[in-house]
């Protein structure tokens, strides 16, 4: 439910109405918009009377919200999220690439490829360091040490890291670790959304292969009910009867989700896609799409890279596309 305070309203009579709803047990949400301010009702609020509420002097109006997603609905907070990492801004038309590669494979590789992927105009640097892989034979990550390498790579270059959590247990090891990503396989992990959400950092969250949007949403919902707005959604494609390309990237995620949350939305055309070489056409369609910002697997030598290296471009082909991806939001920029 939402009350659409109205104008001139003050702030003790805002902080009143909002010590009302507390006092009947439900959790509250405010959205000071530059037009409207919204009071976003989270809890049991079938027990609260539209008309009494209707009738108090400051409300506007109000509505019940019918989808089941709350927090992370536009309906809530009408204006877009913006993300703040370090003064890194993803969200509300800021734009951020996020690359590098799939593993943390050592200190060589990954400083070599966040120096150049910088210099071609990105500013997170991603490795993974906790690798979910299909089978358990398979290289599995450098783990703990993965994540001191990324440290490592950003204090020598100033990027900000972005690496992938497998499990609540291991969330003391991320405590410098500058946005967490939850991976495809864990978007319903329920239990490590919720510690996700009880911390303030930075998630990353992705949408599982066989998730819907709605899904997708209800498990910002998880995080967000903790406490934790600073979420950013990523598509990373879907899986679908398609076997030419990895997965299918669902790109009308982006006007989607954009009409139904405030969440900022990325997109990872590395994954979806699977193949190296059409990941530039994908990510520029994306970027066309009103995304707000990408992440793109580059190895300095994909022939040999431990993980992925079929889908990852070179630090070449990056710096081609982060230059395309530049004029296409100029255009962008322009129209708006
Ligand atoms: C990754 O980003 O390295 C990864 C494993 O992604 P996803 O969870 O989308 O498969
Ligand atoms: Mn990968």
């Amino acid at each position: 439910m939402i009350a659409v305070v109205r104008r001139g309203a003050s702030e003790q009579q805002i902080d009143n109405l909002v010590a009302w709803f507390h006092s009947r047990g439900l959790k509250t949400n405010i959205s000071k918009g530059d037009i409207q301010t919204i009071i976003g009702l989270i809890g049991d609020t079938s027990k609260v009377d539209i008309d009494l509420l209707e009738g108090l002097e400051i409300v506007e109006s109000v509505k019940r919200i019918t989808e089941p997603f709350k927090s992370v609905n536009r309906k809530f907070h009408p204006e877009d999220t913006v993300v703040d990492i370090g003064g890194i801004k993803i969200g509300g038309g800021n734009f951020q690439m996020i690359a590098g590669p799939c593993s943390v494979e050592s200190s060589e590789q990954i400083l070599s490829v966040a120096e150049s992927v910088k210099a071609s105009g990105a500013c997170l640097l991603r490795g993974g360091a906790f690798k979910p892989r299909t089978s358990p034979y398979d290289f599995q990550g450098l783990r703990a040490e993965g994540i001191e390498l990324l440290l490592e790579a950003k204090a020598k270059t100033g990027m900000p890291i972005v690496t992938e959590i497998m499990s609540a247990a291991h969330l003391h090891l991320f405590e410098k670790v500058d946005v967490i990503q939850v991976g495809a396989r864990n978007m319903q992990n329920f239990e490590m959304l919720k510690e996700l959400g009880r911390s303030k950092k930075p998630i990353l969250l992705k949408r599982g292969f066989c998730s819907t949007l709605q899904e997708l949403l209800m498990s910002a919902e998880y995080i967000m009910a903790e406490g934790n707005p600073n979420i950013i959604l990523c598509e990373r494609g879907i899986r679908t009867f398609e076997t030419f390309t990895r997965n299918t990237l669902d790109l009308s995620a982006v006007p989607v989700l954009k009409e139904l949350s405030h969440l900022p939305i990325i997109i990872d055309p590395s994954h979806a896609i699977g193949v190296s070489r059409y990941v530039k056409p994908m990510a520029l369609a994306a970027v066309a799409s009103g995304a707000d910002g990408l992440i793109v697997e580059v190895h300095n030598d994909p022939k040999n890279a431990v993980c992925d290296g079929a889908q990852s471009l070179t630090p070449e082909q990056f710096d081609d596309l982060a230059g395309r991806v530049r004029r296409i939001r100029e255009v962008i920029t322009n129209e708006q």
